[in-house]
């Protein structure tokens, strides 16, 4: 048999001694002696018996080399469909409202104030209670507008659904996004004790005066980023917080202050339970400040933010760590859906309450129609067939695909993720982990 090198080995290192691989299609690091690494570059000159072979058989089970005839692009549509039309699961995002006690100027959705009824409640907790037999998992997202403007309703569905995934031995998660102006210590007790709700991403734009004015509580009297940091801080010991920072370049000067407030003035640098990100405002959002960043120039910005995390507190690169994703998102998968307070499903988050983009309602049957369709038959753009972190990101998000004509949306530039997964190996290396990723040879 023959065979020859992945397209999907990244050549992340290299010292006279060694060369460290990442193998983006198994999301494996791997480091070959002079030996290993000269076998994989003339893998394809001759034919090999595995069984007799130990070098080749080593590059093989870590996939690093494949048979001479199988395409890995086969490989990644066929994980694509599995992904796609798997029903293992049930996932829904619920917006239990569309209201919300921030006006903040970049925000895309439409905030009427409606809040989820019992009524509807009920049908979805039915839906999933006549579908849940032999699921392996029941994954919710508290969504809004504010979903704690409606934290009766995460209450009362949270117990029945939990009730259900009990009666029938399904392991049940739970994540909300929130403003975090709400969430208080008492509330994150109720959320994680009673609604088994693991964690909260909450936006924080900037520093003080920045943040305030760009995420601005409706009631005057409420200094928005004063409550939301002291919110955090008072939940930190039980609750997991991932802090998003929405950058664009009325705030982008204002990042390495923002991570030094919070690693050093709020003393978060320790604290397992907050991480901080970056993402990229885009114009998608009606951007109404007018100042959204080109994927290019925000790498750069992202590049300097993990540079600085890393030097500040290099454990938190590991929030990093790239996943393999066999599609973009769950927008493109059959049973996935995002449910608004009425009821109605849709295929995208940022679609949610949109009457045009609707594609069903709960209890309802309904047709498959063009807003479903145009998700589930998506193709990889071309220029994605050339790149060698496909696995990683899928071709990025698929509405912005929908809309800019199925061109490439890489949410990280080519250039910090291999930095990104050389700083991962660096902290790796030095915790000496034994048997979790990444695996060494
Ligand atoms: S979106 Fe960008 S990073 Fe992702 S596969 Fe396509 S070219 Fe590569
Ligand atoms: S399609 Fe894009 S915006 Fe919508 S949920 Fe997926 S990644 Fe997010």
């Amino acid at each position: 048999m023959k065979y020859k090198e992945s397209f999907y080995n990244i050549e992340i290192d290299r010292t006279d001694n060694f060369v460290l691989l990442f193998n983006s299609l198994r999301c494996v690091y791997v480091k070959l002696n002079e030996e290993y690494y000269g076998r994989l570059k003339s893998i394809s000159l001759t034919d090999i018996d595995l069984e007799n072979d130990v070098i080749t058989k080593d590059l093989y089970k870590y996939g690093l080399i494949i048979e001479d005839d199988v395409d890995e692009m086969d490989i990644l549509k066929l994980n694509g469909e599995i992904s796609k039309y798997n029903n293992l699961g049930m996932g829904y995002t619920i917006a239990v409202t569309m209201d919300c006690n921030m006006a903040c100027p970049y925000c895309y959705e439409r905030h009427d104030k409606t809040n989820m009824t019992i009524d509807v409640a009920d049908k979805i907790v039915d839906n999933v209670k006549n579908n849940i037999k032999d699921k392996k998992f029941l994954d919710i997202c508290w969504y809004g507008g504010e979903p704690l403007l409606a934290l009766d309703i995460v209450e009362y569905m949270s117990e029945k659904l939990i009730k259900i995934c009990e009666d029938n031995d399904v392991p049940y998660y739970s994540f909300i996004v929130t403003n975090g102006l709400k969430l208080n210590r008492e509330t994150a007790e109720l959320l994680k004790n009673k609604c088994k709700v693991s964690g909260a991403q909450v936006t924080i734009d900037g520093l003080e005066e920045t943040h305030n004015k760009r995420r601005i509580s409706l009631d005057k009297n409420i200094n928005s980023f004063n409550t939301i940091v002291n919110n955090i801080d008072s939940i930190k010991d039980f609750f997991k917080v991932s802090i998003r920072v929405n950058v664009d370049k009325d705030n982008s000067n204002e990042i390495d202050k923002l991570l030094d407030y919070f690693l050093y003035e709020m003393n978060w640098k320790d604290e397992k339970n907050v991480n901080t990100y970056i993402a990229r405002v885009e114009d998608k959002n009606r951007c109404s400040l007018a100042s959204c960043y080109s994927v290019l120039d925000f790498n750069k910005i992202e590049q300097n933010f993990v540079d600085k995390l890393f030097e500040l507190n290099r454990k938190s690169i590991k929030n990093f760590y790239p996943r393999s994703m066999a599609i973009a998102c769950g927008a493109q998968q059959l049973y996935g859906a995002v449910i608004d307070p009425h009821g109605n499903y849709y295929k995208c988050w940022e679609e949610v309450g949109i009457d045009k983009y609707k594609v069903g309602s709960v209890g309802k049957t309904s047709r498959i129609n063009k807003n479903f369709l145009k998700y589930i038959y998506m193709d990889i753009p071309d220029e994605c067939r050339e790149c060698k972190y496909l696995s990683l990101c899928n071709g990025g998000c698929p509405r912005t695909r929908l809309y800019n004509g199925n061109k490439s949306c890489c949410y990280r530039n080519l250039g910090i993720m291999k930095d990104i997964l050389k700083k991962y190996y660096i902290v790796w290396s030095e915790e000496k982990r034994e048997g979790s990723l990444p695996e060494v040879k």
